[in-house]
């Protein structure tokens, strides 16, 4: 899986395809989206269009909440590859664990059967916490390859990470940029951007791949697009990162997993 990839929250499915193209065109290989952002038709038509082979990409998208469970999955994954235009995804993801409709253990079982079949190539969740993991590992036989939670330097997760080191699971982060809302104006974040010549999001986004996780930055804006991806020759100091480390708050942009039940 590509560390750094492109993620298509909130894009407009009529304008997920130029985003998605201008992205495969900056170089990015891996795109994130989901049933509910009602962009995987706009996403698909960039990825046929790419003419780029299909083992080149990864693509991910994720199961809506509403959908949970054994029969209503697999239901929802064929519409879901029917709008990409694909024969597999490379990851499928349960979008939140939904504790109200407890159902992602069966729905997880479904997950495992679409894995067995191939038209998948990995599985893994977003949003559980460290409790919705244990209990998953304990009920099924295929540990999830990733979990998507939200992740930045104002939410940097210390309790997930640790459990997703325990049981071998990839850390991926969602709103990498905190949504680009304060973020990126903290002025030790600009400073750390002044001193290496880049922008406060390519800094951000440097500090996610030396901590190790798996980022998949949004935008619309071509020149950002390609900014984003822009951050392979340039390395933070052990200073810079002890700067961003105490910028942890511990407050969250989204809803908290414990009680988001959407579509319960
Ligand atoms: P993000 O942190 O990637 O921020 C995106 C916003 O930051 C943009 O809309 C723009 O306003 C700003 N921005 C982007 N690049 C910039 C730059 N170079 N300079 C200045 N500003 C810049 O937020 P996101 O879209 O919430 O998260 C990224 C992806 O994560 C989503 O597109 C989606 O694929 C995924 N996601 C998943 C979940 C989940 O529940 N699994 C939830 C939210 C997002």
């Amino acid at each position: 899986m590509p560390q750094l990839g492109f993620g298509v929250w909130q894009v407009p499915d009529d304008e997920a395809e130029a985003a998605v193209t201008t992205a495969l065109e900056a170089g990015y290989r891996s795109i994130d989206t989901a049933a509910i952002y009602e962009n995987e038709s706009g996403t698909g038509k960039a990825l046929a269009a790419s003419g780029l082979p299909r083992e080149e990409l990864f693509v991910t998208t994720k199961l809506w909440n509403s959908e949970q469970g054994y029969d209503s999955t697999l239901r929802a994954f064929d519409a879901s590859l029917d709008k990409l235009g694909l024969d597999h995804v490379d990851l499928y993801l349960i979008h939140w664990p939904v504790p109200a409709k407890d159902a992602y253990v069966d729905t997880f079982r479904a997950f495992e059967k679409i894995l067995a079949d191939g038209r998948a190539r990995a599985i893994g969740v977003s949003n559980f916490l460290p409790e919705h993991l244990d209990r998953l590992i304990d009920a099924t036989s295929v540990v999830p390859a990733v979990n998507q939670i939200e992740l930045h330097p104002q939410l940097q997760q210390a309790e997930s990470r640790e459990a997703h080191a325990r049981h071998g699971i990839a850390t991926e982060a969602w709103s990498p940029l905190g949504q680009g809302r304060g973020l990126l104006e903290v002025p030790a974040i600009v400073a750390i951007a002044q001193k290496h010549g880049r922008t406060p999001a390519q800094v951000v986004l440097r500090w996610h791949l030396q901590t190790g996780n798996v980022v998949i930055p949004k935008s619309v804006t071509p020149s950002r697009i390609r900014e984003n991806i822009d951050v392979f020759d340039f390395e933070l100091d052990a200073e810079d990162l002890a700067g961003i480390a105490v910028l942890d708050e511990g407050r969250r942009l989204g809803p908290n997993p414990a009680e988001f039940n959407a579509g319960a």
